[in-house]
């Protein structure tokens, strides 16, 4: 138990939400946050509703003419401020989340550092909002200038507290926008303390507001209110699908980021040994709670029962623990009803006649521990539709690549997938054939704020992270300037 790095996170933990830049103390009571590795109380953050969504929407409001307006190299200072106060905080973020999520200390640490990619590659994108100048057919000269959209809702997952929040606070701030973020009630404490980091490195009062509370209370009043000109949401496609209606009448920008069923083939020619690395890396990932995590693999015949067996070998030697211990490379789920649905998915696999090659079952820590677990054979139709959400990879055989194109392509998600072979044209092919936003060849990690992320279908819509993610807080505006 690494106790010192504990108390580096608890001393970052602020019991409070915060509104236009003012504490809301929890007092002890309000929404609890547990340690998912014992189940332990960690501590409060206020259940807040519409009064206070209200009071920061109109905070975000008032903000948003002088900060939008201002020099961009003036946000530009503030978002390298903001990256080098959370570079000094690697260790005491990553305890926090580590705590409030349960992931590995080592990981969540990773976590910050991916998470603190996005304001840097942001503040550089400040920097570069350039328009264009054009000549029009009716002898006019064309100018553009590219506008924050306005003041924006953003709502954020469990499963990278971090990341999903300068993903989005990232490119937000870069373009001119103030915020209203709603962070997930099971992990608020990294949200709102990367938003005291951001006041402290000089933010205007105002344009960071984190509301805690009933989700649906909170995601109604900012759907709702016409101030709020964007929607960024991360979550599952259930509620996406819900706020991208609630958003229809005021007409809001909407991003989505949702679920994804991501396949991952593995050719005959392919470097078994490469695959199976790069597999685990992908799949457990926070304890396989992430939405680019295979979630269902196709082996060409001739090798699916080696490739299976050494992917066994290999993860039967993952050790799991909570956060804090060494060594550990898989921590808890997030909940009780994760622990469920994994087991739904491992008897689906044995109703249909699939084999466990290892794990199978609630690991022997007991609370919200599973067995990273390997499967061979059985029915993938359940993994075409349904996002595990945990260290469970199951291992399927076919006999084509037309067969392993239309397997990965018949789900109603397109989030990641992924693709091992040596053969080039095949890859060309094959990646450009999947319906993805994303596709990995010979790789298992994929994600890095450079990368566009993204998906199609049902995954949902607009890119985060690189050159385009300013792309969703920003409006053209074209002015034609008739030269006489
Ligand atoms: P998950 O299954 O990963 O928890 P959710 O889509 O339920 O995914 O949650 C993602 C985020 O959306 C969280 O911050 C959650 O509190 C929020 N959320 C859930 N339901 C609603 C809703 N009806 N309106 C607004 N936000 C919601």
């Amino acid at each position: 138990m690494n106790q010192t790095a504990k108390n580096a996170g608890l001393a970052l933990m602020r019991q409070h939400a915060l509104i236009a830049g003012e504490p809301i103390p929890a007092n002890g009571s309000g929404i609890a946050v547990d340690d998912p590795a014992t189940g332990e109380v960690i501590g409060h953050v206020p259940d807040l509703g519409a009064a206070e969504t209200d009071a920061a929407i109109q905070a975000a409001a008032e903000a948003f003419p002088d900060w939008s307006r201002g020099d961009p190299h003036r946000r530009a200072a503030f978002l390298r401020r903001w990256a080098a106060l959370i570079d000094d905080n690697v260790e005491g973020l990553g305890a926090l989340m580590a705590l409030e999520n349960g992931k590995p200390f080592e990981e969540a640490k990773g976590e910050v550092t991916y998470a603190n990619g996005f304001i840097k590659w942001f503040a550089g994108e400040a920097e570069r909002l350039i328009g264009e100048t054009q000549d029009s057919p009716l002898g006019h000269l064309l100018l553009t200038y590219r506008e924050a959209v306005g003041p924006c809702a953003l709502i954020t997952p469990w499963n990278f507290p971090a990341a999903m929040l300068t993903r989005k606070l990232g490119p937000a701030f870069a373009a001119g926008c103030t915020a209203v973020v709603k962070p997930a009630s099971q992990t608020p404490f990294t949200a709102i303390a990367l938003a005291e980091l951001a006041y402290q490195a000089g933010l205007p009062v105002g344009a960071l507001s984190i509301v805690t509370g009933e989700a649906s209370v909170i995601g109604k009043v900012l759907t709702d209110s016409p101030l709020i000109r964007k929607l960024s949401f991360t979550g599952s496609t259930g509620v996406g699908r819900k706020l991208a209606e609630q958003c229809a009448p005021t007409l809001k920008r909407v991003s989505m980021e949702l679920g994804g069923a991501a396949p991952l083939i593995v050719f005959a020619d392919a470097d078994l040994d490469l695959a199976v690395a790069e597999t685990i890396k992908g799949k457990f990932r926070n304890s396989g709670q992430t939405c680019v995590c295979p979630n269902r693999v196709y082996v060409e015949r001739s090798v699916a029962e080696a490739y299976a067996e050494k992917l066994a070998a290999e993860v039967a030697k993952i050790k799991v623990g909570a956060a804090f211990e060494e060594g550990v490379k898989v921590g808890p789920l997030i909940e009780d009803k994760a622990i469920e649905k994994v087991e739904k998915h491992v008897t689906a696999v044995r109703a249909d006649g699939g084999r466990v090659l290892t794990g199978g079952s609630r690991h022997e820590l007991g609370g919200r521990f599973f067995q990273p677990t390997v499967t061979l054979g059985g029915d993938d139709a359940l993994f075409r539709e349904e996002e595990t959400f945990g260290p469970m990879i199951p291992v399927f055989a076919f006999d084509t690549e037309t067969e392993a194109l239309d397997k990965a392509n018949a789900s109603e998600f397109g989030l990641a997938s992924y693709l091992f072979t040596r053969d080039l044209d095949r890859a060309m092919r094959f990646s450009r054939r999947i319906e993805a936003g994303m596709c990995g060849v010979n790789t298992g990690l994929i994600s890095t704020a450079v990368a566009p992320f993204g998906g199609v279908k049902q995954s949902g819509y607009g890119r985060e992270g690189s050159i385009h993610g300013i792309d969703e807080y920003v409006d053209v505006k074209t002015v034609t300037l008739a030269l006489r």
